[in-house]
């Protein structure tokens, strides 16, 4: 048998890669909005964050998401998405450590 194959991708703040399980989805949507992605599945450009607030704070400072979305990211719509951020953290932490039977079964 063969290991599943985990996907990782690249934190844009502290360029670690990690399995996308573990990241937070920033999206930039076809109509030019910039949201956090909890899902995963919003169609548009995304880059991807560990889920703490201390790499949110880290890609603000550095712009990290400008660069990886390729749009001038203003600082309201950082800070808009840091409380974001900081809301659905204790959700994705409780998400990651759960045992996810249903991922493969698409309703
Ligand atoms: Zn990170």
């Amino acid at each position: 048998m063969r290991p599943r194959k985990i996907p990782l991708r690249k934190c844009v703040a502290c360029q670690e890669m990690k399995p996308k399980k573990e990241l937070i989805r920033v999206v930039r949507t076809p109509d030019e909005q910039i949201m956090i992605d909890l899902k995963g599945k919003q169609a548009g450009r995304g880059a991807y964050l560990c889920g703490k607030v201390a790499c949110f704070k880290l890609a603000k400072k550095t712009k990290a998401l400008d660069r990886a979305l390729k749009q001038s990211v203003g600082p309201e719509i950082y800070d808009q998405l840091e409380r974001d951020f900081i809301a659905v953290e204790d959700r994705f932490i409780a998400d990651m450590n759960q045992v996810d039977d249903d991922d493969e079964s698409e309703a």
